[in-house]
């Protein structure tokens, strides 16, 4: 029998923060994840929402 290291355990899976590019490791120590932080996610949502909430022009009465 020859059993390799590390067949079993998958290697951890790392992704870059949407917002600072900053390495993120996915799995449960990382609940911000694919974000680094609840910072960045905050950043990343406020953006999204500013992006489409203010239209100029655009009045609803
Ligand atoms: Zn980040």
């Amino acid at each position: 029998m020859n059993t390799k290291p590390g067949k079993d355990q998958a290697p951890p899976v790392t992704v870059n923060c949407p917002t600072c590019s900053a390495p993120v490791t996915w799995d449960e120590r990382s609940p911000w994840r694919p974000f680094c932080s609840r910072r960045c996610q905050l950043i990343d949502l406020d953006e999204w929402l500013t992006d489409d909430d203010e239209e100029p022009g655009v009045k609803q009465e």
